[in-house]
């Protein structure tokens, strides 16, 4: 499709959200704050992590008064446009063994299969129909540079004796669980699951509600004071409360405190329209959740209704912690995500790509959550999930709960809460320094799926956050 013409991104919410709000009917209401009012836990930020955090507090104490204040609507972040990708941190066990020790790093990754297995749970108990489809996630090889990629995983599993959570296939297994050209072989996380994200994400809310949280949407939290007790200021109102918990995501780069600790890029997704018959014929019926193996990933899913949902890791770097258009709107990012689409999928170049959407997500030098306490042990974060959040984020709830209810749960001194990070520079040089690896490593990835050396600098520059010491990168 040479001249094809991609859906504008950025003119309404996500399909995911779209579908999700549709499908709501009349609950109660969460209207902007209004005026003060205390709390024993205020929440900012309505995502996954704000509202898992909520609800794993009123399920240790039903009668706590948790606030949740969520500047646009529960979901309408990433929570509720990403790939619903939900998987454990298998694939991390070197990295988590390099950082806290081989125990601690099984004991990591059982506890974010266990987030899977949770989210499934909940779906269950509360009769909230997110689609958790529990079919294992796989990771392939789309050409020779990414090929085995996860040889030193697999390797450090085994070691450890948990090669069953993380399990390399041959070439015809692949084939015989999605039929396309480009793919070589791969490697199982049998523990992974999918999820509608923002029937999970409204389907949460509704659950709060009805528990008795209060949550106030339209409501921007413009200044923390942290004192005894903490004042969270809004344009038309504040809460105060002993504990506070920032859920805040990418938003959380233009906070003083994470400056310098995170990142954002661009993540887009393209939505073919239903294809139902042309994925029996590639024998994708399974629900999988699949990606290639570069490293801004391509990730692939299907729909209830027989769509693809594509998404590539290819939208550009953010300034200075401000989430503008560029994280809803880019029309290049679009193009790349549906050229990989196209790539990946040959057979597909008849197939319309209906919809298109993008958010920021929330890079940490070591591409793991920071997940922790300051100001006294009063106010808890969680971000920089580097894009692999739906599951985590259930663990960072359990933890930011446990946290904000005095730090006695064994879950709140698992070895990742307070782990220190490698901070990026400030800005500007944060920005032009983000920017220009970003592309590098995009073209890097581009050149090589289309089985092309790439140039000198790009490979130069693509190396530079692995030579600086951060833990990403080629
Ligand atoms: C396109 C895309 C695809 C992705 N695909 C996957 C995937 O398949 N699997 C996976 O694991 N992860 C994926 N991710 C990442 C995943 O979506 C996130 O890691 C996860 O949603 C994080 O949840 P959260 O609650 O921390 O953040 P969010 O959902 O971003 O919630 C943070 C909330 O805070 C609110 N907020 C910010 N500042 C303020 C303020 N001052 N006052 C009040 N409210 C505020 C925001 O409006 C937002 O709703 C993807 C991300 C994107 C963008």
């Amino acid at each position: 499709m040479p001249h094809e013409t991609l859906p504008e991104p950025g003119h309404h919410r996500s399909w995911w959200l779209r579908e999700a709000l549709a499908a709501e009917e009349d609950g109660p209401p969460a209207p902007p704050l209004t005026g003060p009012i205390e709390c024993d836990v205020a929440i900012v930020g309505g995502g996954y992590t704000g509202m898992w955090t909520a609800y794993d507090l009123l399920e240790r104490s039903p009668d706590a008064r948790v606030v949740i204040l969520e500047q646009d609507i529960c979901g309408g972040g990433p929570s509720g446009r990403n790939g619903g990708f939900v998987h454990g941190w298998w694939d991390q066990l070197p990295l988590l063994a390099d950082l806290h020790g081989e125990g601690a790093a099984v004991e990591l990754a059982r506890a974010s299969e266990d987030a899977v297995n949770r989210i499934g749970e909940f779906c269950t108990r509360h009769d909230v129909d997110a689609w958790f489809v529990p079919a294992g996630y796989l990771q392939v090889s789309a050409s020779p540079a990414q090929d085995d990629s996860w040889a030193t995983a697999a390797r450090v599993c085994r070691e450890l004796g948990v090669e069953d959570r993380y399990l390399p296939v041959s070439a015809a297994e692949v084939q015989s669980r999605c039929a396309s050209p480009r793919f070589r072989d791969g490697v199982v996380m049998p523990g992974g699951a999918t999820v509608q994200p923002a029937l999970l994400a409204r389907g949460l809310r509704r659950v709060l509600l009805d528990r008795g949280a209060v949550i106030h949407e339209g409501t921007t939290v413009r200044r923390m004071r942290a004192g005894t007790p903490v004042v969270l200021e809004t344009e038309h109102g504040s809460v105060r409360a002993p504990q506070v918990v920032l859920g805040l995501n990418a938003w959380a780069a233009g906070w003083a405190g994470f400056r310098t600790r995170l990142m954002t890029w661009g993540s887009y997704i393209v939505l073919t329209e239903p294809i139902p018959d042309r994925l029996r014929e590639l024998g994708w019926t399974g629900g999988e959740a699949i990606t290639d193996s570069r490293f801004t990933v391509s990730y692939f899913r299907t729909t209830r209704d027989g769509r693809i949902a594509f998404g590539a890791g290819v939208g550009a770097a953010g300034f200075g912690g401000v989430i503008g258009r560029s994280f809803s709107a880019d029309r290049t990012a679009v193009a790349r995500a549906a050229a990989g689409f196209r790539h990946l999928f040959p057979m597909l170049a008849d197939v319309r790509i209906a919809d298109a959407w993008g958010g920021p997500i929330d890079i940490s030098s070591d591409r793991l959550p920071a997940i922790g306490s300051m100001h006294g042990g009063r106010v808890h974060y969680a971000h920089g999930y580097s894009g692999n959040g739906v599951g985590p984020s259930r663990l960072a709830g359990r933890v930011l709960a446990a946290l904000a209810d005095g730090g006695t749960d064994p879950v709140a001194r698992l070895p990742i809460v307070g782990a220190p990070k490698r901070p990026f520079p400030p800005e500007p040089f944060r920005y032009v320094g983000a920017r220009m690896i970003r592309e590098a490593l995009v073209r890097k990835d581009e050149a090589e799926q289309h089985g092309r050396r790439p140039g000198l600098v790009v490979r130069a520059v693509s190396r530079v956050p692995r030579l600086l010491g951060y833990r990403f990168g080629h």
